[in-house]
């Protein structure tokens, strides 16, 4: 057994301290904290989801032990992206102190705010994008675009007195984005010229050879498949993956398929992303689940989360008729379009083991 840690030190002005609460050594509930001059700055606050061996556990969050006593400190929490591992755990933060400030992108500060309003709590919050640049007290933030399974995430470069931090939240370098949106390596390589004297970087999968698919490369797979099924479609993928998502709505619409979405948390999140024009949907094209079940079979397709096979999600219970509306027949084609071994990491919903 390791001995108790004690308290650690007050730290010594214009000194820097960083203390991750939450993923490192584990893929999930990621939040680290930044401590200057007295004051802290949290950059995420995330969930990790249980395992077979955690029965009866629904998430499992960040220790807040070390800052509980002292969230009158805490300027505020900047979130890099939407991410369940990266947001999950901002309410149960939020119920301890709610007027903390969430800093974030468009789409990520509309995730989290809908997720609280079902916590019933209304966050202080602020929009920032690539190139913005805030102050929080000792904290000097730069923002910076990356490109991941989810739009609008951002790299953050923190410069303070006693040094700079570049944290890159979850990154990819899909050199042909969907969106356009490339990791902005040009961004990187300039906080690289004015000095970078802690690097804090997404590692997941970092000792996998090779290159990280094209996203743009699932989608005439999909279409394909789409184009050859006689009966309905059941796409599973996640609920937070626009991308994804819009290959699934083009291949439907190509192939002559309207498009019901399922599950509280795709509709809720795809619909946020319609809105804020992350998700191109053509007039006509969504229906809702229960009255897709009146369609002939060929011209739908259902658009669910579980690809990972997670007991509770929409695909799991269609194939369990455990679903309301939806039972997967014989015939009908079911695509798991989430489940590339270089996307999987676990603490994203569902994901599963790959250690
Ligand atoms: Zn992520």
């Amino acid at each position: 057994m390791a001995s108790p840690l004690t308290q650690p030190p007050v730290l010594d002005p214009g000194t820097l301290r960083i203390v991750p609460l939450g993923g490192l050594g584990e893929i999930g509930r990621n939040m680290s904290v930044f401590e200057m001059e007295g004051k802290l700055l949290i950059v995420d606050c995330g969930v990790l989801f249980p395992e077979e061996h955690q029965p009866g556990v629904d998430l499992i969050l960040p220790d807040f032990g070390p800052i509980r006593d002292r969230l009158d400190d805490v300027l505020a929490i900047v979130l890099t992206h939407g991410h369940e591992d990266h947001i999950g755990a901002v309410p149960y933060l939020l119920k301890m102190r709610d007027d903390i400030p969430i800093v974030g992108s468009t789409l990520t500060i509309a995730l989290i705010e809908a997720k609280l309003t079902e916590h019933k709590i209304t966050p202080y919050t602020l929009t920032v994008e690539e190139g913005g640049r805030e102050k929080f007290g000792p904290f000097d933030v730069e923002f910076l675009a990356v490109n991941h399974s989810i739009p609008d995430a951002l790299a953050l470069f923190i410069r303070t007195e006693a040094g700079t931090v570049l944290h890159t939240g979850d990154f990819k370098m899909d050199q042909l984005p969907l969106d356009g949106r490339l990791t902005d390596l040009r961004g990187f390589a300039r906080v690289g010229a004015e000095g970078v004297d802690v690097f804090m970087t997404d590692s997941t999968n970092a000792d996998v050879p090779g290159f990280t698919p094209h996203e743009r490369d699932i989608g005439p797979v999909l279409d394909q498949v789409v184009h050859r099924a006689t009966r309905r479609v059941i796409v599973a993928s996640f609920a937070s993956h626009v991308h994804r998502v819009q290959q699934v709505i083009d291949a439907a619409v190509a192939n002559h398929r309207r498009v019901a979405l399922v599950g509280r948390s795709m509709v809720r999140n795809m619909g946020i992303a319609k809105e804020l024009g992350y998700l191109r949907v053509p007039e006509g094209v969504f229906i809702d689940a229960k009255k897709a079940v009146d369609l002939p079979d060929d011209q739908v397709v259902y658009m669910t989360t579980g690809s990972q096979g997670e007991p509770m999600a929409g695909l799991s219970r269609m194939a369990n008729r455990e679903h309301p509306t939806i039972e997967i027949g014989e015939g009908d084609t079911v695509i798991l379009a989430s489940s590339h071994p270089r996307e999987r990491k676990r603490g994203v919903p569902g994901n599963q083991r790959v250690d």
